[in-house]
Order: structure tokens, then C-alpha cells, then sequence
């Protein structure tokens, strides 16, 4: 059997890969700090979870508009507007089947073969896959962990050629939970305006800032230039649900529309009826995880820093920490990252994902979206990991 050459130049997901290994274990009976998975450890909130059980009862179980329903579709612009004061008509809002969906359609609608997309490294993983699908070609930007990972306006208008199509920002960044400054974010837009380039800004974790207040470009008027990739998988504990958007021109996400209508249709309806009352409602269990986030972040950090070798920026957003353990690397045997990592899960049961992933050599990926407890234990495991090395 022959496979696409499409197919062949993209792999599984190695954060995926990671959080298999550390199942297996788990399954084994190990008792296993999960630093690796990139989900919120608290359960979906109650009245999310009984809007999808009344839409259940109510037998709202048939397909949708393949583009989500009109009544999510406007509690996700109000909930937006409300936010962030942007101004996002229905037509301008598609409902996907998570964030990742809107990301994948949004590059895949807009890339011809060999056109460019810039990439600020380290880079969430999908991206780089989803470029190469696409047939493009991902001119990657790196900064400087001296600079707390900060992607600069200027440097990616230098890295543009007439190739360029799109250029991705993830603020707050998953792996570093670096976060772009307002001012920098609509200097960027406005690089993107210039040179007439598609802005994908993925604001997936945005509502979780620990030092600045919650800001979307998608305050800004610019619908020809720039296209929002949202979630709700973060933000109300929702991974499971599979419900993101896209917010932009109608003429993009028509296009995106097209791809959707012959892949998945659309989100489950159920899942969509849960998702108004998660928009609708206070947002009272968001603010309650950021506080939680908060409080982590800052142990992670804290103890991160203790350990001997061991450097780590300061994450401002998002629920990773992005430690460079490069002091230990080609000691005891630990060749790279990926080395590091392995041993880090069969010797002391601790997963965390090896930064290649997110094209850095020099870092592990630490989601502390998990409890102060194991937090300290982690920490715990690591530092004596660590001294044996
Ligand atoms: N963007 C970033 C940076 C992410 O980390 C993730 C999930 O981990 C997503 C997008 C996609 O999330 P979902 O498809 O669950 O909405």
C-alpha cells in the first residue's frame, strides 16, 4: 500500500507521543507526576457540563449548520466584545471543532505550495505539521530566552520576502508562556497591514495572564489582515469537547467553511449548547483557575529556579514553564532533551516533553496545570534526578 507524499511529511504529534508513553505507565501502576500534558486538570464546570445534559434530553442531537449555530455564534462575538471590545459581526465568527481546527483551515485556506509562513520559535508543535501539509514553507524566527522569548515586530517584518503569506503569533505561548506586549502585538498587525500577509494570531490561552490584564487583537478593526484562532478548551476546562473559533473576514472563513463541510461537519451539537451556557454564564470558575494558575506558576517557577543548573524565564501567561536544562546536558549519559525526558519518566516518573518538539535543544516543556501537591513532588523528583546526574 502506498501512501501520499502529502501524508509523508508530517508526523504524530510528539507532545501526543509523550502523554502515551506516560499512560502506559500510569496503566503499569506507576504513581507518575504528569507534567507533560497540555490540559487543565480541573473538571469542566458544573453548569457547562448540564447545558450538554438538557440539550441531550431535549434531543438537540442532530447536525448543526456545519459552521456552528447562530446562538453560539453570537455568544462567542457578545462573550468576545464583552472581553476584549471587539466588534465581530456572526459572519465574521465560525465555530470549529477546537482551536486547532480553525488553525489548521485558516493555513491550509490561505497557503499556496512553497509560499512562507513565519514562525517565532520555540513554536507550539501543530503549526510546523499543518505548514507542510499545506505545501508551504515555515521560515522559522528565533528570539532570545535572555529576552523572556519575546517575539519583536521588527524582526519578523525583516524576515518577510515576497513569498510570505502568513505570519503566526501565539501570545500567551505554548511552550513558554511568554506573552507580547499590546503595543508590540499592534505594531505586528501593522507589519502584517504593510505588507498585505495574514496575521493567525492563536489566542487559545488568552484569558490566563498573571501579570498584565486579558487583551485580543481582535480589538482592532483589521479584518482583511488578521484572523483569531480561539478556544474553549482552556479557558472553562473544556478539552474534551472539541469547541474553538475563528474570528475574521467572511471572505476567510467561507473558504475555511469549505474544508470543514467536507471533514467534520460540525462541532457536536451538544457540545455546542455547552458551550453557550459556558459563555453566557458568570465567569466566575475563570477567574477561579487563574487565581489557581497563578499561585502554580509561581511555586513551579520558584522551585525550577532552586535546583542547580537549572534556568527558567518567567512565564506570564498561559500554564507551561519552558526551564533550560542545558547544564545537564552530555553528562551521565544524557545526550539531548529527548534523552533527558525519557529517563526523567522511566527513573523518576516524572513526564514532561522534550523541547525539540517546540524547536529548542536546550529545554524540557513543564505543564504545571496540575496541583500544588504533585507540583512539590515533581519538583521533589526532579531536583533529585538532577543531583544524581
Ligand atoms: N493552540 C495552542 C497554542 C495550543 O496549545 C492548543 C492546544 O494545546 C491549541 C491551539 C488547540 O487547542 P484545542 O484544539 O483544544 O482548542
Amino acid at each position: 500500500m502506498q501512501f501520499s507524499e502529502r501524508i509523508s511529511r508530517i508526523t504524530v504529534s510528539s507532545t501526543a507521543a509523550v502523554v502515551a508513553k506516560a499512560e502506559k505507565l500510569r496503566a503499569a501502576g506507576a504513581n507518575l507526576v504528569d507534567f507533560g500534558a497540555g490540559e487543565p486538570d480541573f473538571p469542566t464546570p458544573e453548569h457547562i457540563k448540564q447545558a450538554a445534559v438538557r440539550a441531550l434530553s431535549e434531543n438537540f442531537t442532530k447536525y448543526t449548520p456545519t459552521g456552528g449555530t447562530r446562538e453560539l455564534k453570537e455568544a462567542i462575538v457578545d462573550r468576545h466584545a464583552k472581553d476584549f471590545g471587539s466588534r465581530y459581526s456572526v459572519e465574521e465568527c465560525l465555530v470549529t471543532v477546537g482551536g486547532k481546527q480553525a488553525i489548521f483551515e485558516a493555513i491550509v485556506a490561505t497557503l499556496n505550495h512553497g509560499e512562507e509562513v513565519i514562525l517565532p520559535v520555540p513554536y507550539w508543535v501543530s503549526y510546523l505539521d499543518i505548514i507542510h501539509y499545506a505545501g508551504g514553507r515555515a521560515v522559522l524566527l528565533e528570539t532570545r530566552e535572555a529576552d523572556n522569548f519575546a517575539v519583536r515586530a521588527d524582526d519578523v517584518e525583516a524576515a518577510i520576502t515576497p513569498r510570505t503569506r502568513i505570519i503566526i503569533l501565539n501570545s500567551p505561548s505554548n511552550p513558554t508562556g511568554s506573552v507580547m506586549r499590546r503595543e508590540e502585538m499592534e505594531k505586528l498587525l501593522a507589519v502584517a497591514r504593510r505588507h498585505k500577509v495574514l496575521l493567525l494570531s492563536d489566542e487559545c490561552y488568552c484569558h490566563f495572564l498573571y501579570d498584565d490584564l486579558p487583551f485580543s487583537l481582535g480589538s482592532s478593526d483589521d479584518r482583511e489582515h488578521l484572523v483569531i484562532a480561539g478556544s474553549l478548551s482552556k479557558t472553562y476546562a473544556m478539552t474534551g469537547w472539541r469547541v474553538g473559533f475563528a474570528l475574521g473576514s467572511h471572505k476567510l472563513l467561507g473558504n475555511m467553511l469549505k474544508l470543514q463541510s467536507h471533514s467534520t461537519s460540525n462541532p457536536t451539537s451538544i457540545a455546542q449548547k455547552a458551550a453557550v451556557e459556558a459563555l453566557r454564564a458568570s465567569q466566575e470558575s475563570v477567574r477561579a483557575m487563574l487565581k489557581e494558575y497563578h499561585h502554580r506558576r509561581d511555586r513551579i517557577v520558584a522551585g525550577l529556579r532552586a535546583i542547580p543548573g537549572v534556568q527558567c524565564t518567567l512565564p506570564q501567561g498561559a500554564f507551561y514553564a519552558y526551564p533550560n536544562v542545558s547544564a545537564y546536558l552530555n553528562r551521565d549519559g544524557l545526550a539531548d532533551t529527548t534523552v533527558l525526558a525519557e529517563r526523567l519518566l522511566e527513573e523518576a516518573h516524572v513526564a514532561v516533553v522534550p523541547g525539540p518538539a517546540f524547536g529548542t535543544q536546550q529545554h524540557v516543556r513543564i505543564s504545571y496545570a496540575t496541583s500544588q501537591e504533585m507540583i512539590d513532588e515533581g519538583l521533589k523528583r526532579m531536583a533529585a534526578f538532577f543531583a544524581k546526574c
